[in-house]
């Protein structure tokens, strides 16, 4: 049954025209062999879930995208509107439109919540005066719409982030992800460690800004809160792909969901 999924999707990722394509990667970390001939797609305007147990390689399948190394992609194809990005640099693949939003929520903490957001703003003038064509020269939101989508950051705009609850620094982690121009959002356990009305105000934040056109792959260990929000899932299992299709169907897949996500 997993095979054929496994199959199903490499075959799927393969075909048609899609945002990105991740077709049969293999992923190392020195000699250990993380990513087994993976394969994924995501089209553009859905949210994609990408779930599985701890260690399943989750966080190595949206480090492999985003060119973050390590892991050393040494099998493979990852692609990106329609270009080939297994081996571009972080820089590169960030100016064409993809922004990870990491687990460990990267703010600083003793700057206010108005300045991490200028910060963007800082580096994508800085980029533009030395002529390098990175992400910033592609401006995204501004703080003015970022606050729109997260108003509790406004309220919070002269606090310094340090002193945010986990769920605002989420916010402001999402947020600075979208002051650059981001066609692709993946968040890796945005719920992690909140509190379940806290997980409902950042789903609702990342709900907006799927409806607004930005296309998200969230990965998350809170199965259940990521069905909520996700158009399709894909369940891995030892770095390989063990069910793909709409979150419907895995909802309806006791099994899959008992064996793989113990829920
Ligand atoms: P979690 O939900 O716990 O974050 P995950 O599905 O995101 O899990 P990964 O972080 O991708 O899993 O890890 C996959 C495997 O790769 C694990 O066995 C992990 O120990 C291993 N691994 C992760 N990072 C490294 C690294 N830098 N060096 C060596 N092994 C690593």
């Amino acid at each position: 049954m997993a095979a054929t999924h496994a199959a199903a999707a490499t075959e799927a990722a393969v075909e048609g025209d899609h945002l990105l394509s991740v077709e049969g990667v293999d992923a190392y970390y020195g000699q250990s062999h993380i990513l087994r001939d993976l394969s994924l797609h995501v089209e553009e305007g859905e949210v994609c879930t990408l779930l599985g147990r701890n260690g399943a390689g989750k966080t190595t399948t949206l480090r492999s995208i985003a060119g973050a190394r390590p892991p050393e992609v040494r099998e493979g194809t990852i692609r990106f509107k329609d270009e080939d990005i297994t081996d571009r640099s972080t820089e590169d693949v960030s100016s064409l439109g993809i922004s990870l939003v990491p687990e460990e929520r990267r703010v600083f903490p003793n700057l206010t919540v108005e300045e991490n957001l200028h910060l963007s703003d800082v580096a994508r003038n800085w980029s533009n005066v030395v002529g390098r064509d990175v992400s910033m020269d592609h401006p995204g939101m501004s703080t003015e719409e970022v606050y729109e989508v997260f108003p509790r950051l406004k309220e919070r705009a002269s606090q310094k982030a340090g002193t945010l609850s986990g769920g605002e620094q989420q916010m402001l982690a999402i947020a600075r992800a979208l002051k650059q121009d981001t066609d692709l959002l993946m968040l890796d356990e945005p719920y992690e460690g909140l509190a379940p009305q806290i997980i409902r105000t950042v789903e609702d934040a990342i709900q907006r800004i799927a409806d607004a056109g930005t296309t998200i792959l969230l990965v998350e260990q809170n199965a259940v809160a990521a069905m909520n929000i996700a158009d399709r899932a894909y369940v891995i299992d030892q770095g390989s792909v063990v069910f793909a299709g709409d979150s419907e169907e895995l909802r309806a897949d006791e099994s899959t969901r008992e064996r793989y996500l113990g829920v």
